[in-house]
């Protein structure tokens, strides 16, 4: 598995070349991001992009089923599920005559270039096409169906494929196109149930699609706050049913008002027998005495729009595998295009796929431990977490238990709440005490704290804001005289704080002046938190990608506001001096520009986007301009300004309007992947800080994730790498995504010169 050298394309890099584009096997969100990404990156570099209809069968059939796929047959599709080119299951392609239509087809159009978006079966079906495609070409001259020139001029299927699939299924790669959507889909029926079953003290049985794989399964029973789980990489032993209804006796003894059971639908017994959601109701109602209602889930987990992260990650891989197969022209290894944490890897094809298939042979064989290695550090982590917390010990820890605080700091950020919750709930398995600080460095200097139980918690999971309370600022140095006397009265052992840039200063703060405070003399570590997503040693914070969907949310509806008049739209996002919700929610909105303080703001760039939107109003028939501003973008530039130029320089042209998201950003439950990030960032600070208490170790430190691995940094360390003035880190890995929307989502002149080639 390689990261991949960002390969980029240049402006006519790839004139001539002809790439053709599918989606096959089960549709996915975000596979019409990749489609558009694919085909307007091919037109930026001057190549021409064909769509295949149907998937396979579309190159099968020929004719109007592989078409010219220009800059505007991918708009406005950004945003729909499914694919808008069709998708299909050919078993013809699966025959050497079918295979040989699809190569004449292809060869006579001169596409010699593929790029597929599917799952594990179309990846191998593309695997044994190009593996053929010498010989099928032999096999077509010889019948006299292509001539020996044009066998020539096509001597290689060049290709790369990207793993549409909301199963998570693909070994090598972390998240595959679909997945996030569907963990959205999924997630908000769970909190739906979860509010009526708590209402009722009920128990819920809720089925997940997921055949072989129970990633979908175990992330939304973290997420969504459930008892228990059942998949198939971890059949259950003998008597199951009884361990299950325990355990929920258990956590219901503990406080939980109600149960929840996540199934995948390819759950089974050791013995390989199919466990479905209406056994595990009947087991529940027969032990437990209470009604267990089934909820099948099905086909909405593939429906609705993309989220965020769908939409942003399938353009960039869409993007990365594009320039791959424009900038190849040998034969070599078939790449896959995925993602390990925020960095794109590519995988060989042939390796992936068989690695995938391995999985159901080694469940079959009983080898569950070597079937979850392949799933990844991330699938281990989250089973093991999720094992610990739905097993609540029968008694609150003892009265001479080691005191842990938990408290945040600086501003809010959805998915406090999952990491309070997860602190309190590990702290209690693991026999310490968790004492919950309220209001921030404010409310420990005050000594507001109190006992948390396995019940005050029960509910965080789903909740936005943060119950605990949370303060922007700093200490000043004699503040940090009542927070010592505050931690040394309360005999605080450890500390927890889950916040903001704020957390962190004042984190770094207490590390370079603690000598003179007894109190403070214990370890500290900080969990990343913010909306800005701008804190140094993390490569995503938590509330980020909930505040990024809110973005895209009202970029979604702005489109729409606009569709039946001509407008001129700049939105505003939060984010301090931190591009990152600009720039990701214009990136993954369709925006044409985007301004940060990063960048910079200028004259000369105004003009040159004022230019190029009369152009594109007068010339191209635009119905829409769209610029995302981060709200520090430029202290005289701001966005009444950039209004007012617009309009006026517009002269008439269209309308100008402005949105300010503000703090509707701040405020959304955490998503899917908030509270993940949470759960597992949240583990981590627990153990860390338990070693380090029974060690007496009182480093201070700061948690986050690079390429998807959980790391730990000094917090001095930390905050070297970053920008104090500008609060942000110093290398921002988002940034490189300013490149590919000028490609993807601004038309260019060179991208509509090779729409009118040949037409
Ligand atoms: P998914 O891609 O979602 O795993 P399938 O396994 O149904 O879905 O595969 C989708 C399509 O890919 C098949 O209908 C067929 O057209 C093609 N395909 C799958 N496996 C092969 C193969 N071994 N050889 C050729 N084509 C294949």
């Amino acid at each position: 598995m390689e990261p991949n050298q960002q390969t980029g394309v240049k402006p006519g890099s790839a004139t001539g070349k002809k790439i053709g584009v599918l989606t096959s096997g089960g549709d996915a969100q975000g596979m019409n991001a990749a489609l558009r990404a694919v085909a307007r990156t091919a037109l930026y570099a001057g190549a021409e992009p064909y769509a295949i209809y149907e998937g396979y069968q579309g190159m099968i059939d020929g004719g109007d089923g592989i078409r010219r796929f220009g800059w505007t047959d991918a708009s406005g599709i950004f945003n729909r599920g499914g694919t808008v080119i069709g998708t299909f299951r050919s078993q013809e392609f699966m025959t050497r005559s079918g295979m040989l239509k699809a190569a004449c087809n292809l060869v006579k159009l001169g596409i010699d270039r593929l790029v597929v978006i599917g799952g594990d079966g179309s990846l191998t079906g593309l695997d044994q096409f190009s593996q053929a495609w010498t010989s099928l070409l032999d096999e077509l001259v010889d019948q006299g169906r292509i001539t020996a020139e044009e066998r020539a001029d096509h001597p290689h299927l060049i290709y790369a494929g990207m793993v549409g699939s909301i199963d998570n299924d693909l070994v090598g790669t972390d998240m595959t196109i679909g997945v996030d959507s569907a963990l959205h889909r999924i997630q908000s029926a769970i909190d739906a149930i979860s509010s009526t079953a708590a209402s009722h003290q009920r128990c819920f049985v809720v089925e997940v699609m997921g055949r072989h794989c129970g990633y979908l399964a175990l992330a939304s029973a973290i997420s969504g706050g459930c008892d228990y789980v059942l998949i198939p990489e971890d059949p259950p032993a003998d008597g199951w049913e009884d361990t299950m209804c325990d355990q929920l006796r258990k956590s219901r003894q503990a406080g939980r008002k109600d149960s929840i059971v996540i199934v995948a639908e390819g759950a089974t017994n050791r013995a390989g027998d199919p466990i479905s959601a209406e056994h595990v109701a009947s087991a529940v109602t027969e032990r437990l005495g209470e009604e267990a209602r089934v909820t099948i889930l099905g086909h909405v987990q593939r429906g609705g729009t993309p989220s965020a992260y769908d939409r942003w990650a399938s353009t960039w891989l869409g993007y990365e595998a594009t320039a791959h197969v424009l900038t190849h022209d040998d034969e070599g290894p078939g790449l896959v295009f995925g993602f390990q944490g925020e960095q794109i890897i590519s995988v060989p094809l042939v390796k992936a796929v068989a690695d995938t298939h391995q999985v159901p042979v080694l469940i079959a064989e009983g080898k569950y431990d070597e079937a979850m290695k392949l799933r990844g550090n991330e699938f281990h982590d989250l089973l093991q977490i999720f094992n610990q917390i739905t097993n609540p010990p029968s008694t609150q820890s003892a009265p001479t238990a080691k005191r842990i605080g938990v408290m945040h700091a600086g501003a809010l950020a959805p998915g406090m709440n999952t990491a309070a919750r997860i602190a309190v709930w590990l702290g209690i398995t693991q026999g310490y005490t968790p004492i919950g600080i309220h209001d921030g460095f404010v409310g420990l200097a005050e000594g507001k704290m109190d006992e948390l139980t396995w019940k005050d918690v029960d509910g965080w999971a789903q909740e936005g804001g943060a119950t605990l309370g949370t303060r922007r600022g700093v200490p000043t140095v004699e503040q940090l005289y009542a927070i010592s006397r505050s931690l040394e009265s309360e005999s605080i052992a450890g500390l927890i704080v889950i916040g903001g840039w704020d957390a962190y200063a004042t984190a770094q703060l207490i590390a370079a002046e603690r000598s003179r405070y007894p109190g403070l003399q214990i370890p500290i570590i900080c969990v990343p938190a913010s909306i800005d997503n701008n804190l140094p040693g993390t490569t995503m914070a938590i509330g980020a990608d909930a505040a990024l969907n809110e973005v895209v949310d009202c970029v979604d509806k702005v489109k729409m506001s606009a569709s039946a008049s001509q407008r001129c739209f700049i939105i505003e996002t939060m984010g301090r001096d931190c591009g990152y919700l600009a720039l990701m929610g214009g990136f993954a909105g369709g925006a044409e520009q985007v301004y940060l303080n990063e960048s910079g703001v200028t004259l000369d760039g105004l003009k040159d986007d004022i230019d190029w939107l009369k152009t594109s109003f007068d010339k191209r028939n635009r119905q829409l301009f769209l610029a995302v501003r981060n709200e520090n973008a430029n202290p005289n530039y701001t966005t009444e300004v950039l209004r007012r130029m617009f309009d006026q320089e517009g002269n008439g042209r269209y309308d100008t309007r402005t949105l300010i998201i503000g703090h509707i950003q701040q405020g959304d439950a955490p998503t899917p992947a908030d509270r993940l990030l949470a759960t597992r960032l949240t583990n981590v600070a627990v153990n860390r800080l338990i070693e380090q208490i029974i060690g007496a170790d009182k480093q201070i430190s700061c948690l986050g994730t690079t390429n998807n691995e959980v790391c730990l940094h000094d917090i001095d360390q930390a905050m070297k790498m970053a920008d104090p003035r500008h609060q942000r880190p110093l290398e921002q890995w988002w940034l490189r995504l300013g490149d590919i929307l000028s490609c993807v989502n601004r038309e260019s002149s060179a991208s509509t010169e090779a729409v009118s080639m040949g037409e």
